[in-house]
């Protein structure tokens, strides 16, 4: 098998499903629970906050444990425009991920005025466009450090220049940037960024949300003080552990050689081909690539069958039968966005795992297999 999807996501490292295995059998305990079991499970849900808060230059008391990307998402939305008294104007990118984007338009239903900026044919958003796009009224920006279909990394840097200066609240999803690219949120100028475990070899199910100290948010879901009260609800501490656990284990991030030269080969037999992205900076480990008159739905069977994984688009997409949003905001067209696949490579592969792939997709084209 070659497996060529890490970004949907990377196997869970044997160590980290050791440790979470050792947490849920011998620290079981609450860990607001008083009494000595308590207290260690205590300890470990804050020395696991200490290394997730250390990983983004950010303090402890500015994690907030979520059960994902998707919540950790909805609750920067709709937690900050809730707690916005007079400014109700919120601006996402295009590119963004379905809970950025569909929590945007249910804002938009509860009366939140919504701008979508446009990126150019390389997935960037451009600062000035934002600049212009800022209001009086714009309570918060969203726009992801990475894209998870292109691996696309904007310019956040500048971004954050902009909103900082203007005193706008930015939120970022870095769910598919953390841990393959360094993270500072106060370098940066973030206020909130979102992360999720699976994407960054831990387990699924858990994420955090940074929120830098003072911007106002309120909770969506309401019951205990657990994580400030912002989240509450029972730490699910093996799960937080094993998160922790995942950043140690130095499996990632991956070197680009074996992406690079997947790339090189299928440009190389596939003259007509379209890196989606080319110029712009990208992840290391992420091709977004699309062959003219070869269909992905046809082509990834075949693929399948001789043992290759590779995804059309993003895994959490992966039932929709629109053409992905990421690839129709770079302008190609619907037929184009069909005919593109995104590899992603991660710890295991090898540099003859390219030469593999290539060479199978040339076999299944030549042989008129999938056109
Ligand atoms: N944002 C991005 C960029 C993602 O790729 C994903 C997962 N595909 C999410 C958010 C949602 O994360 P989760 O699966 O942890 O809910």
């Amino acid at each position: 098998m070659i497996y060529l999807d890490y970004a949907a996501p990377p196997p869970v490292s044997p160590a980290v499903l050791d440790e979470m295995d050792s947490i849920s059998r011998e620290i079981y305990a609450n860990p607001s629970s008083l009494y000595t079991l308590g207290y260690l499970a205590k300890k470990l849900l804050h020395n696991s906050r200490l290394d997730l808060a250390c990983s983004i230059g950010a303090e402890t008391d500015e994690i907030v444990f979520t059960s994902g990307g998707t919540e950790s998402n909805n609750l920067a939305l709709f937690g900050v425009l809730r707690a916005s008294r007079q400014k109700k104007h919120l601006i996402v990118g295009s590119t963004e991920h379905h809970s950025i984007l569909l929590s945007a338009r249910a804002l938009e239903r509860e009366g939140f005025a919504l701008s979508v900026l446009p990126c150019d044919a390389n997935g960037l958003y451009s600062p000035e466009a934002l600049a212009r796009a800022i209001r009086p009224d714009t309570a918060l920006v969203s726009l992801e450090i990475a894209n998870n279909e292109t691996g696309v990394l904007q310019p956040i840097g500048e971004i954050g220049a902009i909103t900082r200066a203007r005193r706008i609240p930015l939120h970022c999803d870095a769910v598919a940037a953390f841990c393959h690219i360094p993270l500072d949120v106060r370098a940066l100028k973030i206020d909130l960024l979102s992360v999720s475990a699976h994407k960054a070899g831990g387990p699924r199910g858990v994420g955090f949300l940074f929120v830098r100290n003072e911007i106002p948010i309120v909770p969506l879901f309401f019951g205990g003080s657990q994580e400030r009260a912002l989240r509450p609800g029972t730490e699910n501490l093996p799960a937080i552990a094993g998160f922790a656990k995942a950043l140690s284990c130095a499996s990632l991030p991956a070197s680009s050689a074996v992406r690079d030269r997947l790339e090189h080969l299928l440009r190389q037999k596939f003259p007509a081909s379209r890196v989606n992205g080319a110029g712009a900076p990208r992840l290391p480990h992420i091709l977004n690539i699309t062959l003219p008159g070869v269909p992905a739905e046809r082509l990834l069977p075949q693929l399948s069958a001789a043992g290759i994984y590779v995804s059309a688009r993003a895994a959490c997409a992966g039932g929709e039968k629109n053409p992905s949003h990421v690839l129709t905001a770079m302008g190609l067209s619907a037929t184009q966005a069909g005919e593109s696949l995104r590899f992603s490579t991660g710890f295991d592969n090898k540099l003859s795992d390219a030469d593999e792939t290539s060479n199978a997709i040339d076999y299944a084209v030549r042989k008129q297999i999938c056109t």
